[in-house]
């Protein structure tokens, strides 16, 4: 039987909507996820996450099946100029990252949603409604009514929740009744998007992404997973969109690399490429995530990894307003601090994205000389602070993401095993002993997991970086950084003062 009132009705259940949906079933909380189509999207879109998403994964139970489909990506990204000489890479991935994984894998999207909600089916508490359409929202005393459609039946009915997430896309109709205008961040860019599987007779194709920043056609060629390949190729002016998905066509263009007889096609689209942020997130009892929130163009691989960020930053702040009786006011921090956070990777994208999509000769040859002047250059993901929100801005580390240490490396047992859903104090051994009796009572309230650094890795990164102690949300940020057991003692004070009553 499914309850009157939903604590959160998630609209969408695409990556940000899955992923959602699996973090609030492991916090309890009654969910009603609306989809209006029968089935997953079939055809690829994303293809790379990070190691901080795996992490996100990893929390929600996930990491083993997400590990099954897909492939950690070691080799990193190559900006090659028309005469294939490298500008600019993006570094590759160790097995064991930050993270305590690879900071890289690639992926089929179908399966990674599927893998998202096998996980859901967990939790009895969380009802999944395929194939009803949301089709009007309205805030009504202290809930929100939906006005559903039942697309099989055709029948219409009303449903209510205390909170409602829009993860429902691109064309998000939470957006739309939340009234907010977008950011625009600049780039608008239609690139066709061919995916291919190989057969056994193709030749080898490299194992990197490739940037091919030639101005006569931009393209993006990546190793997907298995015998799945895609190449990205930029419209040009003068373009006819109907003859570029014409297989004729396709094969031409990515004739230097292989063949008809070489694969087969599994689909060719031509998609726009943005970068939007919008301007408000919430209003009232109604938030957005995901692609609904932010486009990004997908030169970094981040657009699903921005939406599992979301839901990683957004479930635990649900949870206390929801559960623990916190004051609503924490969820506007979920836009300061996530908000910022998007930016500066669609902002590295947008730069990238000129970098690739260079059509002026003349230009495209000053981009060469300029990169091979003392290059190529090699980067790393953006690791952006939050925006300003729950967490104590009075040392650089504050608002980072914190690493994945392993804590028993005999057991392959890393951090977040024994974090999970909770916030933490790790700290010097000497200095959780140390504590006032009111800390440690305020821990217990708090159901704050105490993690001395005794671990060899753990222990490092608090020598690195000269700490004692740091406290961790459950998201895995720094909310603060203590050199002494006073400083530890003063942070737990304005912790529940910013997250009262939080546990
Ligand atoms: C070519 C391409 C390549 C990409 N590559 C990458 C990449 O490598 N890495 C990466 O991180 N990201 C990438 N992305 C972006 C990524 O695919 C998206 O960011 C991600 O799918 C967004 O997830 P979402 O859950 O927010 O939205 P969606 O996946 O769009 O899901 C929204 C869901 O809401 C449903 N819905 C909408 N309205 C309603 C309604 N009224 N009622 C009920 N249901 C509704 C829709 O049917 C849909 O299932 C790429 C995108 C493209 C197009």
């Amino acid at each position: 039987m499914s309850p009157s009132m939903f604590d959160v009705a998630i609209i969408g259940y695409g990556p940000a909507g899955a992923t959602l949906a699996n973090q609030l079933g492991q916090l309890g909380m009654s969910v009603l996820v609306l989809e209006k189509d029968a089935e997953i999207y079939p055809l690829p879109r994303a293809i790379h996450f990070d190691g901080e998403v795996m992490r996100v994964f990893e929390t929600a139970g996930l990491r083993t099946p997400m590990e099954a489909i897909s492939r950690p990506g070691h080799k990193g990204m190559y900006f090659n100029n028309a005469q294939g000489e490298t500008l600019l890479i993006r570094a590759g991935t160790s097995a064991h990252g930050p993270h305590g994984c690879a900071n890289n894998y690639y992926f089929h999207q179908p399966e990674l949603e599927q893998v998202l909600r096998e996980g859901v089916k967990r939790f009895p508490q969380v009802v999944v409604r395929t194939q009803h359409e949301v089709t009007a929202i309205e805030e009504v005393d202290a809930h929100v009514a939906l006005q559903v459609l039942d697309i099989t039946t055709q029948s219409k009915y009303t449903v209510h929740a205390k909170y409602v997430v829009g993860c429902d896309g691109a064309r998000s109709l939470v957006r739309k009744v939340l009234g907010t205008t977008m950011m625009d961040l600049g780039l608008h860019q239609p690139w066709l998007v061919f995916d291919v599987l190989l057969n056994d007779n193709a030749p080898e194709l490299p194992d990197h992404t490739v940037q091919h920043c030639d101005p006569a056609r931009p393209m993006t060629y990546c190793n997907v997973t298995g015998n799945r390949r895609r190449w990205e190729i930029m419209l040009m002016p003068g373009d006819d969109p109907q003859e570029l998905v014409k297989p004729d066509t396709l094969w031409r263009l990515v004739s230097k690399w292989i063949q008809p007889e070489h694969a087969d096609i599994e689909r060719a689209v031509i998609y726009t490429f943005h970068s939007v942020i919008a301007d408000h997130w919430r209003k009232g009892r109604l938030l957005l995530a995901g692609d609904a929130a932010h486009q990004t163009p997908p030169f970094l691989g981040q657009g699903m990894c921005a939406a599992i960020r979301d839901a990683a930053n957004l479930a635990w702040k649900l949870e206390a307003v929801l559960l623990h009786g916190v004051e609503d006011a924490l969820l506007d921090t979920y836009q300061s601090e996530r908000a910022p956070h998007v930016h500066a990777f669609i902002d590295l994208a947008v730069k990238l994205g000129d970098i690739i999509q260079t059509t002026d000769p003349e230009a495209a040859r000053a981009r060469d000389a300029k990169f091979k002047a003392g290059q190529p250059e090699i980067f790393q993901f953006p690791a952006p602070k939050l925006g300003a929100g729950v967490w104590v801005n009075d040392h650089p580390l504050a608002g980072q993401i914190f690493p994945q240490p392993m804590i028993d490396a005999s057991s392959h047992k890393g951090l977040d095993q024994v974090l999970q859903n909770h916030f933490a104090v790790i700290a010097d051994p000497d200095l959780l002993q140390a504590v006032d009796a009111d800390t440690l009572e305020s821990w217990q309230h708090n159901q704050v997991v105490q993690v001395p650094w005794t671990a060899t890795e753990l222990h490092a990164w608090f020598v690195q970086n000269k700490v004692a102690a740091v406290l961790l949300r459950p998201d895995r940020y720094i909310l603060g950084v203590a050199q002494n057991s006073q400083d530890l003692m003063q942070l737990t004070q304005q912790f529940p003062q910013q997250t009262k009553a939080v546990h």
